[in-house]
């Protein structure tokens, strides 16, 4: 088991012959960006030293001095993170990425980027975009990094129709607990070679193996995209429009849903008024198309399906800035809904068939424990974002309250099919939860597999499950 009683000054000193004295932080004032990420309830946590490698062989060696005196290791993109993964809650050594930040290659025959971990998702997506490739996933946050995104398996507004993180990830470089890289994957899209290790290795939230570099798939850039901003009289009938959408066989590449309460927090946080938005529910629908045709015609065909279930009117913004608009007001949900502090982020997973039936069965929880849910989401791929909503709540009400019904969230999500965490990643802050998605014996499997990579238990030790 790790221990940070052993992080000495001699220790200190050898972290600096290896990654020099300036890539060592040890000053508390210096270290407090290092010590949360974006998760609402995560309590900071002070490690006992920052470090930050300039490349694989640095990795290796830091893992390498860390593992043989059993001390901590957490690994650190850009802490954008919802769950607590990067939070160093046993102390002892932050290892962040971020001067690992090249792309290495852009391979237009083959259709792949190679690019280290620190690499920004918007900097890799601009990369490819000026050599005419195309990166299509969008987690709402560009400022993470591509090794947090592949950690996490990042999914975001454009899984309807690419997928998530892991679905572009045909290879890695990784260096485990002991010191050793390893290679898993290539530049290929095929592989029936052995186990799939690079699947293992995504969404391993730093607890396998620290990522050193990442090999994504590309493809060609989409000709047009086209917004859809539909308001509803009710949840239910927004929702219940979804498959219709979906079974129309159109370019959809986005397919979310909101409701009023988050409108309003959107709108005061952006200072100007979001289209339509005194009706109650509402579905954001982004297409893709090679020709304006294409397009216009999967709009009609959409619009068409929406107003039969009863929209109240279909919004199609002319011009790039009122479609950018509409896009940015969408992206700054989370920090207009994190102004309301305290609040509890929940993103469970459900079939998309289910999601009218679990929204519900929140709202009858939240009305309840009289603690206000508000409940967006990526209607297209069943990814519901909860947000239980604290301010005007008593402090002792909340802290009863809260635990009892995440309980009961996740059990009516996994009861109808779904799982806890659709993207965000269980962290330390959701692997409590853990249970009530797996039962022990797929727990002791992971268990087992985490002891193979990291003997010592070094790495990320507490996320996901406890291991002893
Ligand atoms: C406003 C906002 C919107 C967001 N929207 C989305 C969204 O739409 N979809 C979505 O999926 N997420 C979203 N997120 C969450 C977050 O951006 C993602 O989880 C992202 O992938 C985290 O990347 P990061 O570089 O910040 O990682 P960090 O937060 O630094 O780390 C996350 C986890 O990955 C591990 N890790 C990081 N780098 C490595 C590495 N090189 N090797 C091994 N382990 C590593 C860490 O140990 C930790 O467990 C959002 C966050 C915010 C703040």
């Amino acid at each position: 088991m790790a221990d940070t009683s052993k992080v000495t000054d001699m220790f200190i000193q050898t972290l600096a012959q290896i990654v020099g004295k300036k890539n060592v932080i040890t000053k508390r004032e210096d270290m407090l960006s290092y010590c949360g990420d974006e998760s609402p309830t995560s309590t900071p946590h002070y490690p006992d030293v920052v470090v930050k490698p300039a490349n694989t062989e640095e990795v290796s060696r830091v893992l390498v001095l860390a593992n043989a005196e059993k001390i901590p290791v957490t690994p650190r993109g850009a802490g954008t993170g919802i769950s607590g993964g990067a939070v160093p809650i046993h102390g002892g050594i932050v290892l962040s990425l971020e001067h690992m930040n090249h792309i290495k290659e852009i391979d237009g025959d083959n259709f792949v980027v190679v690019a280290e971990p620190g690499v920004r998702l918007m900097d890799l997506c601009q990369a490819v975009e000026a050599q005419g490739l195309y990166y299509p996933l969008y987690p709402g946050e560009k400022g993470a990094f591509i090794g947090g995104n592949v950690a996490t398996n990042a999914g975001g507004m454009r899984a309807v129709r690419y997928g998530v993180t892991r679905n572009f990830v045909l290879g890695l470089e990784v260096v485990l607990a002991t010191g050793q890289v390893v290679r898993t994957g290539g530049k290929y899209v095929k592989c029936s070679t052995g186990y799939d290790l690079t699947q293992l290795l995504v969404g391993s939230e730093g607890t396998l193996a620290v990522i050193t570099e990442v090999i994504l798939k590309l493809s060609t850039p989409p000709g047009l995209r086209e917004l859809l901003w539909v308001p509803f009289t009710s949840l239910r009938q927004a929702i219940k429009t979804v498959p219709e959408i979906l079974k129309l066989g159109v370019p959809v590449i986005g397919l979310e849903f909101l409701e009023k309460d988050i409108i309003d927090m959107i709108e005061g946080y952006i200072e100007r008024k979001i289209p339509f938005s005194e009706y109650p529910a509402f579905l954001l629908v982004i297409l893709e198309g090679n020709s304006s045709d294409e397009v216009y015609d999967s709009a009609n065909k959409i619009a068409g399906v929406c107003t039969g279930n009863g929209a109240v009117d279909v919004y199609i913004p002319t011009g790039e800035h009122s479609k950018r608009e509409l896009l940015e007001a969408r992206e700054k949900m989370f920090p207009a809904i994190r102004r309301y502090d305290p609040i509890e982020v929940v993103d469970v997973v459900v079939p998309r068939s289910r999601i009218a039936d679990f929204v519900s069965r929140v709202k009858e929880i939240a009305i309840r424990y009289k603690i206000p849910i508000t409940a967006p989401g990526h209607a297209g791929d069943g990814n519901v974002h909860l947000h239980l909503m604290g301010r005007g709540v008593a402090a002792q009400e909340w802290k009863d309250n809260v635990p009892k019904m995440m309980d009961e969230i996740y059990s009516a999500g996994v009861a109808m099919g779904g799982t806890i965490s659709g993207e965000h990643g269980l962290g330390y802050e959701k692997k409590k939860y853990l249970p009530i998605a797996m039962d022990d014996q797929r727990i002791d499997l992971m268990r087992n597999l985490k002891k193979v990579f990291d003997p010592n238990l070094i790495l990320n030790l507490g996320k996901i499950f406890d291991v002893e």
